[in-house]
């Protein structure tokens, strides 16, 4: 076999840049087709200059240009598409073997579908995708026969703890509880009143790991745990019931799966992304992530504690949404994608973010969802109804 032909949607964030580090030690196993990315064209121009890709496509034309100009300047052959359907297309390009869905947010849904339609090997880390249009996404999946491969730690340590089995029912396999851990971000131990006035640095400063900010300032509200519990629910088909979250501030344990017969296993490392990211990429081999061996001496004592839902009303916040179904994990998320942009933008307080969440829950009139037209519909209501309502906060607060 030949080398797997990769192409990398959000090439210059954190899961990007992990995967191109894990790609490089082994060239004789892939080979990059196409990078995409939104801004950041110095890096992006470098990682076109390293691993020469067939394509890179940006979603703007000035962005385009300018890299454009870069690469005839640097000699890289590479061809730059522009456009947002160019996303989509080199998302499906027929020759691609895989595709890393890195993007952030609710902007990954269309190039991130149109990889699973086009029944591409799909390393999924973009969450925010999957809970928007859950069932349309599963959907998709079932009629292309696309392989989705986690690459979030707690859903690659699932994946790994039912045993590479996932296509058979949790029922058959004797499941009886998935437990995602979760570290409990940079505010675990915070007095709850000083979270009114924590800034958006404070909240992207994570105790172990370094990600993009929106992925931070979800971990510091716990709505990043709450995406993923609707997001365990999709891949895995989990009913809400069977879902826990369990806290264990030394990320080591990357989440736990627990049979009928009272055994729990459970995937451990150190908390270093390209660990999951190899996982996917060798599947279902093992290849070198560069990551450093786990010392257990050294860690001492993994701990554990029960999810605080009163000091992270987001994570309660996502299990109702997930209760009603329907449109209301789309209505979830783009509340959320409005209400952190508007915290980094420092336009809400930080402790706002869930009220913004709670009260487009209630305003936005609950529907089904069965078709993609359905979950824009619903992205773009709650968008609007929840950057009325940060305003309205903000006002009040001011
Ligand atoms: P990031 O902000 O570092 O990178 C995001 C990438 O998406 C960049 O390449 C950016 O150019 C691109 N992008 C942003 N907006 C875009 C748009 N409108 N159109 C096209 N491209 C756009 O984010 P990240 O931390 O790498 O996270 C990426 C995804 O992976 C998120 O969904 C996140 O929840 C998930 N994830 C990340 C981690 C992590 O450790 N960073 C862990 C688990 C899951
Ligand atoms: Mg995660």
């Amino acid at each position: 076999m030949g080398r797997q032909k990769l192409v990398i949607l959000g090439a210059t964030g954190s899961i990007g840049v992990n995967t191109l580090d894990v790609v490089a030690r082994h060239p004789e196993r892939y080979e990059v087709l196409a990078l995409t990315a939104c801004h950041q064209i110095e890096r992006l121009h470098e990682q076109c200059r390293r691993f020469n890709p067939r394509y890179v496509a940006l979603p703007t034309d000035d962005e385009a240009e300018r890299l454009s100009g870069m690469l005839l300047r640097s000699g890289c052959a590479t061809s730059v598409l522009t456009g947002p359907e160019s996303l989509e297309r080199v998302a499906s390009l027929p020759e691609a073997d895989a595709v890393m869905a890195a993007i952030v947010g609710a902007a990954g849904l269309g190039p991130t579908l149109a990889a699973v339609k086009a029944g591409k090997r799909v390393f999924l880390a973009n969450k925010e995708a999957l809970v928007m249009a859950g069932p349309v996404f599963m959907s998709a999946v079932a009629a292309s026969g696309a392989i989705i491969l986690p690459i979030d730690s707690e859903h690659n340590a699932i994946f790994q703890s039912l045993q590479n089995n996932a296509s058979s029912s949790l029922e058959k396999k004797g499941v009886r509880r998935i437990i995602l851990t979760a570290s409990g971000g940079p505010f675990r131990e915070l007095p709850t009143e000083a979270l009114d006035a924590v800034t958006p640095d404070q909240a992207c400063a994570h105790p172990n790991w370094v990600m993009g900010r929106k992925i931070s300032v979800d971990s510091a509200t716990m709505m990043n745990k709450g995406l993923e519990v609707i997001e365990a629910h999709w891949l895995f088909q989990a009913p809400r019931s069977m879902i826990e979250v369990l806290i264990h501030p030394q990320s080591v344990i990357h989440s736990m799966v627990e049979y009928a017969d009272g055994s729990v296993i459970a995937q451990l490392g150190n908390p270093d992304m390209r660990t999951p990211i190899a996982h996917a990429l060798a599947y279902p081999e093992r290849i070198d992530a560069g990551v450093s061996p786990l010392d257990l001496s050294r860690v001492g004592s993994l701990t554990f504690e029960a999810a605080d839902f009163s000091r992270f009303p987001c994570l309660g916040l996502a299990y109702e949404a997930l209760n009603r179904g329907g449109n209301a994990p789309t209505v979830l998320n783009a509340a959320n994608e409005v209400a952190v942009e508007a915290f980094l933008n420092l336009e809400l307080g930080f402790t706002r973010i869930p009220t913004v969440i709670e009260q487009t829950l209630a305003t936005v009139a609950h529907r089904d969802i069965g078709t993609l037209d359905e979950v824009m519909a619903a992205d773009a209501e709650a968008r609007q109804v929840a950057r009325s309502l940060a305003a309205g906060v903000s006002r009040l607060q001011a």
